[in-house]
């Protein structure tokens, strides 16, 4: 069966002593859990520190970014070997504010991708509209583009999760209603279907995120097709990750 996934991405946020406090923390107080895989992103300076206390614990962690060299002249990156070596799991790829802010091309977000499976960790690929190309009735379209170019000649399919980010929702406080949010993951669900085949569109772990809080994470994780979530804001505090974490579905 698969697991579901929550995930906190801690963007820039907490320094490598606040984040030992805060992992510390979590890991008293977190339940076991069968059924679900819960993932830490840290910033790269948190990262050591970290990857040495979750040793052996149930926590996962990841990456917010990298890049798609193992090593070379390339100031101010850090590579896949490097994150592999001190147990990174996962690397958050293509977030939007990576696209937005730095200016990331679907292209190149296709080689961090590639890159990152192909040094035996897992790919979170962001995809997201922004609020203007929704209300132009553009949403599938720009999912469908995001999804392609960024899986163009990747066939590591069973190493890839999806995070559906509207832009809109992302740090606004406005989530998607969970229906909106399932339309969207039924399309993409669809769309692994035809490029890939079913079965790893069934298997395929899509993620919703999008201001989720301990006010919706209930009523998100009901949808059929919401496979866990990828929270910003409401991961940075212990109480609020650990609601999320311990979603009900009702
Ligand atoms: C994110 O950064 O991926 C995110 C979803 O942020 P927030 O939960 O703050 O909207």
């Amino acid at each position: 069966m698969k697991k579901f996934l929550i995930a906190g991405n801690w963007k820039m946020h907490k320094t490598p002593n606040e984040s030992i406090i805060f992992v510390n923390e979590l890991l008293r107080r977190i339940k076991d859990y069968k059924d679900r895989d819960i993932l830490i992103c840290p910033p790269f300076t948190s990262l050591y520190p970290i990857s040495q206390i979750l040793k052996d614990r149930p926590i996962k962690l990841g990456a917010q970014n990298v890049y798609f060299e193992n090593e070379g002249p390339y100031t101010g990156e850090i590579s896949p070997l490097m994150l592999k070596d001190i147990g990174v799991e996962y690397v958050i790829c293509g977030h939007s504010e990576r696209r937005n802010i730095f200016g990331e091309t679907d292209e190149i977000i296709n080689k961090k991708v590639k890159k990152t499976v192909e040094m035996g960790m897992k790919a979170i690929l962001c995809v997201g509209e922004k609020l203007e190309e929704r209300e132009k009735g553009k949403t599938f379209e720009i999912i469908e583009n995001q999804i392609k170019k960024s899986l163009e000649n990747f066939d590591n399919i069973e190493n890839l999760v999806i995070a559906y980010e509207p832009v809109w929702a992302i740090g606004t406080g406005k989530t998607a209603q969970p229906s909106q949010a399932e339309e969207v993951h039924i399309f993409i669900r669809e769309l692994i279907s035809r490029i890939y085949n079913k079965e790893f569109a069934e298997n395929l772990i899509i993620l919703y995120g999008g201001s989720v809080k301990p006010e919706n994470i209930d009523q998100l994780m009901k949808e059929k097709n919401i496979d866990g979530v990828l929270v910003g804001n409401a991961c940075l505090k212990v109480d609020s990750f650990l609601r999320i974490i311990d979603y009900k579905i009702l």
